[in-house]
């Protein structure tokens, strides 16, 4: 079978590959992120008589796998990894307002879609290799939950979950380190932007290539970002069908990849309208957007953690989409959001619609209600809803009185023993552990 390539790096210096390939890679050898080459045109007739996720991801995705040996594998692989609900939630009787949740899978993240997919990417592509593979990931909170629970007891894997000491919240803490067995829980003495440099770092470490299968499941992987473009086609395919209407959307955004799939998804041809970028107090994006000038810088702890990105890496899939500062800003905008206004927020959200958000939903739910009457009005909005906020509850609990209900998933997940090792932010103490195995 003849696989086409169909994607490149951001970066222009390294071959063009398949899908296959770029998810086993994760990162391109030039250390750019791999972006499709071209863009397939998907409408909404398109998807005529599809509206599960399952069925609406083997249509959106089939292109972007063609002549992949994957490709045959898309439908088994979407039902198993998409088998929970992303439901959308009116918020006002006018329909103006809309909240899409996307925590209903097993950690109650969005990064559940991509993680789980991914992971059953992974296990397609290294059906009787001989060496065991390792997944190297960085979180500043959900991603290290959400892909040790996808990638958990699958065999042949290994991973090492890096995550920032003392900077995720005890809740999340408690996810990420409640897995052992082939997951590896590793508090780094840093930053996330330091637990993220590392796992650059093991990425580009020749020595430890030849004796280990490393690659990635941050929202760099492209397995875990063409996924999530499903939902939001699902939701904007909702609204377009009831109302003959696009939908916008608000998204929570760190590392940019959720936005991503939403800006892709909107350039496939899905009915799309406007996409906000709600940031906490790393302001890096909507500094740049109003400045013209892409200054990152290190990135400071917020109560949407899982946002403390100082340094986006999917930035430079955003300029490979819209290349000039004008045409970005025609594309997006972005907004700030402080934590006291995080907290306004999630008491109003309580107040006025009886919503339970968590710090990240909440910066969505402020850039809403900061835009100008008009565009609420004439609008119709989404917010992307990226965690349950029984995640957060040391924050939210005292915002609102009142206790919020656990998932049953979750439960079962803060029942586990915690395990985890703990290490400088150096490359050397990272390799060390990755060399001596378990
Ligand atoms: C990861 C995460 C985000 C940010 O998503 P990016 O794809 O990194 O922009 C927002 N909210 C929650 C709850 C997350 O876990």
């Amino acid at each position: 079978m003849t696989t086409r390539a169909l994607f490149a790096s951001s970066r222009g210096g390294a071959p063009t590959v398949s899908f296959g390939a770029a998810v086993l890679q994760g990162l391109a050898p030039d250390g750019g992120l791999y972006v499709p080459l071209s863009w397939p045109h998907l409408a909404p007739p398109d998807f005529d008589g599809v509206s599960e996720l399952p069925a609406i991801a083997g249509r959106l995705l089939a292109p972007f796998m063609e002549g992949d040996p994957l490709a045959r594998e898309l439908a088994p692989l979407a039902a198993e990894a998409l088998d929970f609900p992303a439901p959308l939630v009116p918020l006002a009787p006018d329909g103006r307002l809309s909240v899409l949740e996307l925590f209903h899978g097993p950690t109650a993240a969005f990064k559940d879609f991509g993680a789980r997919f991914l992971a059953g990417c992974f296990g397609c592509l290294r059906q009787g290799a001989e060496r065991p593979l390792t997944i190297l990931v960085a979180t500043s909170g959900d991603t290290g939950g959400a892909v040790a629970a996808a990638f958990h007891q699958r065999p042949g894997v290994e991973v090492a979950v890096l995550f920032p000491k003392g900077l995720v919240s005890p809740t999340q803490e408690r996810q990420l380190t409640c897995w052992g067995g082939n997951v590896r829980s590793v508090s780094v003495r840093g930053t996330f932007d330091d637990c993220q440099r590392l796992v650059k770092e093991a990425f580009r470490d020749a020595a430890l290539a030849t004796r280990t299968q490393l690659s990635s499941a941050n929202s760099i992987n492209l397995g875990r970002l063409l996924p999530q473009m499903v939902y939001y086609a699902a939701a904007s395919l909702a609204t377009w069908r009831a109302h003959r209407e696009r939908a916008s959307f608000i998204v929570p955004s760190g590392n940019l990849g959720n936005a991503l799939a939403c800006l892709w998804a909107r350039r496939i041809g899905l009915p799309i309208g406007e996409v906000v970028l709600a940031h906490n107090a790393n302001r890096t994006v909507p500094d740049f957007l109003a400045s013209g000038e892409w200054r990152p810088r290190p990135s400071v702890a917020t109560l949407a953690s899982a946002m403390d990105v100082g340094d986006p890496s999917n930035m430079e899939r955003l300029r490979a989409l819209h290349a000039g500062i004008e045409e970005l800003r025609a594309a997006v905008s972005a907004v700030s959001v402080s934590d006291d206004e995080i907290r306004a927020r999630i008491v109003a959200g309580y107040r006025q619609f009886g919503q339970i958000w968590c710090p990240h939903t909440a910066t969505a739910a402020e850039a809403w209600a900061r835009l100008p009457p008009e565009a609420r009005r004439e609008r119709r909005w989404v917010l992307a809803a990226t965690a349950h906020p029984a995640k957060f509850r040391e924050i939210v609990e005292p915002l609102i009185g009142r206790t919020v209900p656990v998932p049953e998933t979750l439960a079962k997940l803060f029942a586990r023993p915690a395990q985890c090792v703990e290490i400088d932010a150096d490359g050397r103490a990272l390799r060390a552990l990755l060399e001596q195995g378990k």
